[in-house]
């Protein structure tokens, strides 16, 4: 054994990519009157005891649904030279539909292919949570998980599946109870490469 040669540059620490803080601003007094006018408007009196609490309460359900809680997204050098997929799966996942403001839930799945760096498993849910705050449509929220991943991460191939059942399906218009909606988005090798490919897929339960 020897001692740490002082020439040589300290080990390497991980790596911070981003603090990410909430990136909707809610102004709740404002979506409190919103919220007062809308039940008027639905012939409701804001003023009834059993109502009165009601605009504060939704304002503050939304600024919640939407509000992303800061993180620090720490990735980790690939010292073990791991090359084979990462995979989180059935991650819950809830969002609000951005056509009728009503939420849609489901489950999701991620993997990613790791380059010269890896993710703590947990950071997964996270970065799905960050995008999921927000008025959304499912397709666009699979890309923009996928696309955060491969711009940040940098990995060799990146997959992202979501299963979710939309109330504003389900409780209006077809009424379909149930049916659940199931977007996916690929990049690299989980895109281009079959074996890959079939890989994810068979880990999500899904066929590719
Ligand atoms: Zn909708």
């Amino acid at each position: 054994m020897t001692a740490p040669d002082p020439a040589l540059p300290p080990p390497e620490r991980p790596a911070h990519l981003h603090v990410v803080r909430s990136r909707t601003d809610v102004d709740v007094p404002d979506a409190e009157n919103a919220v007062a006018a809308l039940l008027r408007a639905l012939g409701r009196d804001p003023a009834d005891p059993h109502l009165v609490d009601t605009p504060r309460r939704v304002a503050d359900a939304y600024a919640e649904l939407l509000t992303a809680p800061p993180f620090d997204l720490t990735t980790f050098p690939n010292d073990e030279g791991y090359n084979e997929l990462v995979m989180a799966t059935a991650i819950p996942v809830q969002s609000l539909c951005e056509h009728h403001l009503l939420p849609f839930t489901g489950v999701a799945h991620i993997g990613y292919l790791p380059g010269e760096r890896i993710l703590g498993l947990s950071k997964l849910a996270r970065v799905l949570d960050l995008f999921a705050r927000d008025l959304q449509v499912q397709e666009r929220l699979t890309q923009q998980v996928a696309d955060w991943l491969q711009d940040n991460l940098d990995p060799r191939g990146v997959g992202v599946v979501i299963e979710a059942e939309h109330l504003c399906m389900s409780l209006r218009g077809v009424r379909a109870r149930g049916a659940r909606t199931t977007t996916s988005a690929l990049h690299g090798l989980v895109r281009e490469d079959a074996r890959s490919r079939q890989e994810f897929f068979a880990l999500t339960g899904l066929r590719g």
